[in-house]
């Protein structure tokens, strides 16, 4: 159980950053909080009351202002008490009234359940956040110790808890820059998520701690007499990492933990920018640099203007460790980020200058022009705000940041919706590159635009590629919305027709696809395809999971008694994702010859072909089956693909699919000698249909090829 501090405490905390005493407003709203929750308790028994004091112990520990910390400790009593605004406005002024009032808007949003209501109030958010940022920290230092007591919660709260934790406040905490806010988000989030993988890796740290900290305490008395001798003043430790930064680790490179090297990192914090390469020198004079593990953000900030040096250095006894140098000041703008401005500061207004560094808060409030619905809004912020991102220049050397995966056309919509529009071609570093080429920090791009014409609606097609920002993709949909309604319907049938036969779903009538999303009438559903609203993949993956939920709608082999089902030799085997399951009266195993009965909406059980009660089913429902491959159920398509014939072109198609993971499991060729085409049937192995979409997608891609479906 964290300490939780008594409010005089919580006063003296405040006061020590600050150069006059005076706890009164924090005393006061201590005093209003504590009568409005008296008598309420917490899932794990303590007075509500000490939720309110650690919340705002939280902000008294990142340095903030008496009015955010008063603000904090009444933050829940709108929502949870008879207490009225008005009556916290009377009494504490509109500053802090605003702030409780902001956080209450938030903490309804948690409440609901509606994707689209819990959007609405995403937005709503970030609106008010780009307003004060304080709200936000309240909020953030919230979700935190509500984190720190989520055992107390039931377990499906855990985990939605958890899940929208990683998604939105880690995420968030990071943007905002405040690191010690981000790793504990993140790590107690974790523990919940993946319990497994955390006490695993919790674990292993501790086996061998003791030795590894002696070997740091080396690393760090060698490094600090150096320092010493070049007269350079330095505060040097080290510190475990973070349980989830090394589980990202560990998937980022594919590696079990052991080869992890640095679970410890060496900390350096110097006075000045000169230092920290001074000290970068004496690491390396010292210690072997491991290659491709030098880091520069100080002369390259990363977004949330995090500056620091990193390396990573063969230690005494061949083993590696991290070290990050940076100046005292860098270091409280990591830790603290956008709270590091009220810091140590009464009244709590913060300097323009710092405030610029947040313009990305403001974006939030353009982009309310820009982004059309709450789901596409929230849509964009996780991609375009809270994402990673790359950074690239124009041709005039601005620096432009994209979020990881943008391609020349994010870049285009960036520069203007204009530019994106007519753009045709795109030019990196001199060279000229296809519209989906990825972009990586430091590339300089140009665009080629074209006088007429717009965008292509391939652009939507997230299986192509072409458009990583949610912000880039609203534009291209804005313009095909201006389009004539009817142009859409025409581009929208065209566009369905086309993909449903290309993945054999084409008896699947238009009006029940229209009934399944919701719209009264077919035209309405043809113009949401062509203007970009709806996309065919999202049309063929749903279409394809409601035939699956209703399996007596497939035609069985129509074996007439188990007897005969040997010889029949029909399996359900390759109808399709089939729902099956092991009968309760005779458990057969997985690879044992099984026999399927077909129920009425649940799919098919599978018993022994001896088991007792085959006798009294319906011999017309009973199928001779096959065990599905494994728990993840793959079904096989044959895919044609029709292609002017060149060298190459069968290992290019083997190539796309193997990128996917997919087996072929068996391809043949015809060669037309006179035509010069050539026709590929390929089986394929996929786990459902969207995949296989993305893979016709992408063979047609591929050089020379004229058309890909299934068959
Ligand atoms: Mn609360």
């Amino acid at each position: 159980m964290p300490h939780v501090p008594t409010v005089e405490e919580l006063v003296d905390k405040v006061n020590s950053h600050l150069p006059t005493r005076d706890g009164a407003v924090i005393r006061r709203a201590y005093e209003v909080a504590e009568q409005a929750h008296r008598g309420v308790m917490r899932d794990d028994g303590t007075p509500y009351i000490c939720h309110c004091l650690a919340t705002a112990d939280i902000l008294a520990d990142l340095g903030l202002d008496p009015d955010t910390v008063a603000a904090g400790l009444l933050h829940d009593t709108i929502e949870d008490t008879p207490l009225k605004l008005e009556e916290i406005q009377a009494q504490f002024g509109d500053e802090i009234a605003h702030m409780v009032d902001g956080v209450t808007k938030l903490t309804r949003m948690g409440a609901q359940s509606r994707d689209d209501a819990q959007n609405e109030s995403l937005r709503k958010m970030f609106v008010a956040m780009a307003e004060d940022v304080r709200v936000v920290l309240i909020k953030l230092a919230d979700r935190l110790h509500n984190m720190r007591t989520l055992g107390a919660k039931a377990g499906e709260a855990q985990e939605r808890k958890a899940k929208e934790t990683m998604d939105i406040y880690a995420p968030l905490a990071n943007r905002l820059g405040i690191g010690q806010i981000k790793w504990e988000l993140e790590d107690l989030s974790f523990r919940y998520l993946d319990p497994k993988k955390y006490y695993e890796i919790r674990e292993q740290l501790a086996v061998r701690r003791v030795e590894r900290e002696k070997w740091v305490a080396d690393v760090i008395e060698t490094l600090r007499e150096q320092i010493a001798e070049e007269g350079i003043q330095a505060q040097i430790s080290g510190r475990p990492k973070h349980i989830y930064s090394i589980y990202r680790k560990m998937q980022r490179k594919d590696v079990p933990m052991e080869q992890i090297y640095d679970l410890h990192a060496v900390r350096v914090l110097v006075n000045d920018e000169h230092e920290c390469y001074a000290v970068l020198g004496i690491v390396h004079k010292l210690w072997t640099m491991i290659p491709g593990e030098f880091d520069d953000y100080i002369s390259r900030p990363k977004g949330n203007n995090y500056r620091s040096l990193h390396t990573a250095i063969i230690g005494p006894g061949g083993r590696p460790v991290e070290v990050q140098i940076r100046t005292f000041k860098m270091h409280e703008e990591a830790e603290y980020g956008v709270a590091a401005h009220w810091r140590y500061k009464e009244g709590g207004r913060a300097d323009p200058k710092q405030d610029q560094k947040i313009a990305w808060l403001r974006q939030l409030l353009d982009w309310r022009k820009d982004v059309e619905g709450a789901a596409a809004y929230v849509d964009a912020l996780k991609s375009d705000v809270l994402g990673d991102k790359v950074y690239v220049f124009t041709p005039k050397g601005k620096i432009i940041e994209l979020p990881i995966g943008s391609t020349p056309i994010d870049f285009a919509y960036h520069i203007h919706t204009e530019v994106g529009d007519h753009c045709r071609g795109a030019m990196v570093n001199g060279k000229l590159v296809s519209l989906n080429y990825q972009l990586h920090t430091g590339d300089r791009v140009e665009i080629r635009t074209a006088k007429q014409g717009g965008p292509s609606r391939d652009w939507l097609n997230e299986n192509l590629g072409y458009v990583k920002s949610a912000r880039a993709r609203e534009k291209i949909r804005n313009y095909f919305r201006r389009l004539e309604r009817d142009q859409n319907i025409r581009a929208g049938r065209e566009m369905l027709e086309k993909e449903l036969k290309r993945l054999g779903l084409d008896k699947i009538s238009y009006e029940s696809i229209a009934k399944e999303f919701k719209y009264d009438r077919l035209e309405d559903l043809l113009a949401a395809i062509g203007d970009g609203t709806l996309t065919v993949s999202q049309i063929a993956t749903r279409m394809s999971e409601t035939t699956k939920e209703k399996p007596e709608e497939i035609v069985l082999p129509p074996p007439s008694s188990p007897a005969k089902l040997q010889q029949a030799g029909a399996t359900i085997d390759g109808l399709g994702n089939l729902w099956t399951r092991a009968a309760r009266c005779c458990n057969p195993v997985p690879g044992e010859e099984v026999v399927g009965f077909v129920t009425a909406g649940r799919g098919v059980t599978l018993h022994r072909p001896d088991c007792p009660q085959l006798g009294r089913m319906d011999p017309d429902r009973l199928v001779r089956a096959l065990w599905p491959r494994d728990d993840t159920q793959m079904i096989q398509v044959a895919m044609q693909v029709v292609a002017m014939d060149r060298p190459g072109l069968v290992r290019d198609i083997a190539d796309v699919v193997a990128k996917e993971k997919v087996n072929m499991t068996s391809v043949r060729t015809d060669t037309n000698r006179r035509g010069r085409t050539a026709q590929i049937t390929a089986v394929l192995e996929v786990s459902g249909i969207a995949q296989f979409s993305r893979i016709l997608d992408k063979v047609r891609q591929v050089p020379n090829v004229l058309e890909a479906q299934r068959v």
